[in-house]
C-alpha cells in the first residue's frame, strides 16, 4: 500500500479478511486530526468496481456463514466481544484521534457499542422461532428467522465505534454477511473493529469494510445482491438512502438528524437540570443525535433562574485536545463543520434570539489550530426561527420560554424531528403524560439522554427515522432476518383431495 505523503498514516479497505489498498490513482478523501487541525491520513474512496468486488466476496461467504450453527456464530461473537473489551482503549484512542471528542466520552461510546455485540451473543435464544403442535389433527406449524444475505451498513462520523457495532452485532450473529461503508471522516475505528472480528474467528469475507463516499453508497443501494441497508446519518441523506433502497426492493432502516427538547417544569430541581444540560448539550461538542439542543422552560422564572446557573458554567467549560484527560468538550469534526455551526449562531442572533454566551471566539491556547468552539447559550428562541427548525449539531443550547406544560410538549411534538426528548419534573403525572403523548421516539424522565440499552432498541420518529425497524435489540434482529413458516403433516394414512381452502379441524 502506498501513501503520497510520508507523514500520513495508511488507510485501506478490509475485504475478505485482509487489508486492501485503494486502487492506484483512485480517489482519496482527507482524514483530519480535529484536535490539532491537521490532515492525518488519506482514505481511499472506493470505486463502483471496488465495492462490487467486496459484495462478491460477501456473497461467496454467505452460504457457509449462514449454514453454521447459531451457537457456533454466537461463540465467535463472544470471542469478538472479549477482543473488543481487550482493545477498548485502543478503539477509544482511534475515536479521539479522528473525531476529536474527549477520551472519557470516547470510551463511553465504545462501551455502548460493545454492549450491542454482547447482546448479540444471545442469538441462540433471541433467534428462536415459534412452534405450535397439532394445529389440526396431525399438523404442526413452526416459524424460523432466516438471515437475508449480504447486508450493507452506512455510518456517520459522530460515533465511529458505537454505530458500526449497532449494525454489525445483530447482522452478523443472525447469519448475514456485511459490507459496511463507514464515514470517510473517521474510518480507522470501524476498520479495526472488522479486523478484531476476523481475529475472533470470523471467517474471511463475512465482515467487510469499504471506505468511500457517494459512489460507494450508490453502488450498495443499486446492487441487487444487497438485501438490506442500514443507514445512520443526516436526514436528507437518510431519506435519499431510504427511497433509493426501497425503490430497489431492499429492506431499509435509515436514521436521520435530530433536534431534541428538554421540557423543564417549574417543580424541577434546577441544579439537577443544569448538571443534566451541561453534559447533554455540550458533551461531544453537541455532535450527538441525542444531544439536548433545546431547553424548554415552563415560565420566565424557571428560564431566568436556569440561565443564571448555566451562564458561568458554559463560560467555564473545560475544552481542549482529546489527548488530555479531565476535559468536558473536544474539537468539532472538521473546519467546515465548525464554520457551519458558527453560521447557525450568527443566524440565531440575526433572527432575534439573545446570545447569552457566544462560543465563537474561543481559542484553545494549547492547540490553536484545532477545530474548537466554546459553548454557546441562546435565549428567547422562537419556533419560527430557522436556527430552531434545523439541526445545528454543535455546542449550542437554545432556550425557549413557554407558558404551560401543554405548550412545551407541543413544541417537541410539532418539530419536524422526533429523535429524543426529556422532561425534568417531580410530578409523576406530568412525566407520565409527557412520555405517553409526546410525538418523539425516545423519552427520558429526569434522564437527559435516553439512549436505550442494547436489549431495547434505538429509533426516532418523524424526520429522524425512515423505515419500520429500529436499530439493535430485538428490532435489529427482526430487521436482519426474514420469517419462514412451515406447516407440516406427518401421518401414516394418505390424503384426501381438498378443493376448497381447508378449514383445519
Ligand atoms: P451524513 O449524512 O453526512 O453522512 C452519513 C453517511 O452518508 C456517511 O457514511 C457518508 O459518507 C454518506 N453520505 C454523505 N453524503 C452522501 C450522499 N450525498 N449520498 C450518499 N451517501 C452520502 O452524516 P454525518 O455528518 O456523518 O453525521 C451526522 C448526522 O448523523 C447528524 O445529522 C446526526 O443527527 C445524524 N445521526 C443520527 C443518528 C440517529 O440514530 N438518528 C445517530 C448518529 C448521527
Amino acid at each position: 500500500m502506498s501513501q503520497a505523503t510520508p507523514d500520513l498514516y495508511e488507510l485501506y479497505h478490509f475485504v475478505n479478511g485482509e487489508k486492501v489498498a485503494g486502487i492506484s490513482g483512485g480517489r482519496v478523501g482527507d482524514v483530519f486530526n480535529p484536535s490539532l487541525g491537521t490532515k492525518a491520513a488519506e482514505v481511499p474512496l472506493a470505486s463502483q468496481a471496488e465495492v462490487e468486488s467486496a459484495i462478491t466476496v460477501a456473497q461467496a461467504a454467505f452460504p457457509a456463514w449462514s449454514g453454521m450453527s447459531v451457537l457456533a456464530r454466537s461463540r465467535i461473537m463472544t470471542k469478538f466481544v472479549h477482543l473488543l473489551y481487550k482493545h477498548q482503549h485502543e478503539l477509544g484512542e482511534l475515536v479521539c484521534k479522528e473525531h476529536g471528542k474527549v477520551i472519557e466520552d470516547a470510551m463511553g461510546s465504545v462501551l455502548r457499542g460493545i454492549e450491542v455485540a454482547e447482546f448479540a451473543c444471545g442469538a441462540p435464544h433471541a433467534q428462536k422461532g415459534e412452534f405450535s403442535d397439532n394445529v389440526a389433527t396431525g399438523i404442526d406449524i413452526y416459524s424460523m428467522r432466516k438471515p437475508l444475505g449480504v447486508v450493507a451498513g452506512i455510518t456517520p462520523f459522530n460515533f465511529p465505534a458505537m454505530i458500526p457495532l449497532w449494525m454489525a452485532g445483530m447482522a452478523l450473529v443472525t447469519g448475514n454477511t456485511v459490507v459496511m461503508k463507514p464515514s470517510e471522516k473517521d474510518p480507522s475505528c470501524p476498520l479495526r473493529i472488522a479486523e478484531l472480528f476476523h481475529e475472533a474467528g470470523g471467517p474471511a469475507g463475512v465482515f467487510n469494510i469499504v471506505n468511500g463516499d457517494k459512489e460507494a453508497v450508490d453502488t450498495l443501494l443499486n446492487d441487487e445482491r444487497i438485501k438490506a441497508v442500514s443507514f445512520v446519518g443526516s436526514t436528507p441523506i437518510a431519506q435519499y438512502v431510504y427511497e433509493t433502497a426501497t425503490a430497489n426492493g431492499k429492506r431499509c432502516q435509515a436514521m436521520g438528524g435530530a433536534k431534541n427538547h428538554m421540557l423543564i417544569m417549574p417543580d424541577a430541581d434546577l441544579e439537577d437540570v443544569a448538571n443534566a444540560l451541561m453534559g447533554a448539550a455540550y458533551g461531544s461538542a453537541g455532535e450527538r443525535c441525542m444531544a439536548i439542543s433545546v431547553g424548554v422552560c415552563v415560565g420566565d422564572e424557571v428560564a431566568d433562574k436556569l440561565i443564571a446557573i448555566l451562564k458561568p458554567r458554559v463560560e467555564a467549560l473545560r475544552i481542549g485536545p482529546s489527548t488530555e484527560t479531565g476535559l468536558e468538550m473536544g474539537a468539532l469534526i472538521t473546519k467546515e463543520h465548525r464554520e457551519k455551526v458558527i453560521n447557525y449562531i450568527q443566524m440565531a442572533e440575526d433572527e432575534g434570539s439573545t446570545l447569552v454566551v457566544d462560543g465563537r471566539d474561543f481559542v484553545c491556547e494549547r492547540s490553536k489550530h484545532g477545530y474548537f468552539l466554546g459553548g454557546s447559550l441562546i435565549d428567547n428562541v422562537k419556533s419560527d426561527m430557522t436556527s430552531y427548525q434545523e439541526e445545528i449539531f454543535g455546542p449550542v443550547l437554545q432556550i425557549m420560554r413557554v407558558g404551560s406544560f401543554e405548550e412545551g410538549m407541543s413544541l417537541a411534538s410539532d418539530h419536524p424531528y422526533g429523535n429524543g426528548t426529556s422532561i425534568f419534573t417531580k410530578s409523576g403525572s406530568a412525566a407520565r403524560t409527557y412520555a405517553d403523548k409526546v410525538e418523539v421516539g425516545m423519552v427520558g424522565i429526569n434522564v437527559p439522554i435516553p439512549v436505550p440499552m442494547a436489549f431495547y432498541s434505538f429509533g426516532g420518529w418523524k424526520a429522524s427515522a425512515f423505515g419500520d425497524h429500529n436499530q439493535y435489540g430485538m428490532e435489529g434482529l427482526r430487521f436482519y432476518t426474514k420469517v419462514k413458516t412451515v406447516t407440516a403433516r406427518w401421518q401414516e394414512k394418505g390424503l384426501d383431495a381438498e378443493f376448497s381452502l381447508p378449514v383445519l379441524k
